[in-house]
């Protein structure tokens, strides 16, 4: 089955083709841009909101994915709202160093964090399926890593000593994305095999 993407980042398609490999979903760019207002409270709202509008748009079965860092001690501040967090910071390194500075002083326990990614398979009206992976852990107390993006080199996973941006590898095994896409490549093996 082709599912077009609803992004407008170009990386996601590639990803999401390698993730999903044996499941018979193939991932492409829609064929034009939506701008999609964002403004549902839940990730889970935000990723269906996108697949509707490039399903009412193109008429094809769509992928939306939302996904995001939820900072136990600042729930309001970053969960959907996560690349618009601190928005005086303009890079990234400037976001992960002004969240250590809001936990200084904090304990482990209450640096807790999680990633979260919403994956919204928009196949008809009347099939929609949605899929949550989640990745537990805290916020360390500086900056480490030159790999991955956004705030992987602050996110240290639950059992491990380093961050995200440390842990490559574990991280394409493991994230919320690989494990959101996981789920999805076992829904969709068992779908595309009944539909047969
Ligand atoms: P999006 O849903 O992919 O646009 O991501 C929303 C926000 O969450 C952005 O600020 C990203 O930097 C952040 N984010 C999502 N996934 C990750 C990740 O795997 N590592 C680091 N930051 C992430």
């Amino acid at each position: 089955m082709k599912l077009f993407l609803a992004s407008s980042n170009p990386h996601k398609a590639e990803e999401f083709s390698e993730l999903f490999t044996g499941s018979g979903l193939i991932v492409e760019a829609a064929p034009e841009k939506l701008e999609v207002v964002e403004d549902g409270t839940t990730f889970n709202q935000n990723s269906f909101l996108k697949a509707k509008a490039y399903f009412d748009k193109f008429k094809n079965p769509t992928i939306a994915d939302d996904s995001g860092l939820v900072v136990e001690a600042f729930p309001d501040q970053l969960g959907v709202h996560s690349a618009r967090f601190a928005p005086e910071c303009e890079t990234y390194a400037e976001k992960c160093t002004k969240l250590i500075s809001m936990l200084d002083g904090y304990s482990k326990e209450k640096r807790a964090a999680y990633f979260v990614c919403y994956i919204c398979i928009y196949i008809n009206e009347d099939e929609i399926y949605n899929f949550e992976g989640r990745v537990k852990g805290h916020i360390g107390d500086e900056m480490k890593g030159d790999h991955g993006f956004g705030y992987d080199p602050i996110f240290i996973p639950e059992g491990k000593n380093s961050t995200l941006a440390e842990l490559p590898e574990w991280k394409m095994e493991n994230s919320h994305r690989a494990k959101a896409s996981k789920m999805v490549v076992d829904f969709f093996k068992e779908y595309i095999a009944n539909s047969k």
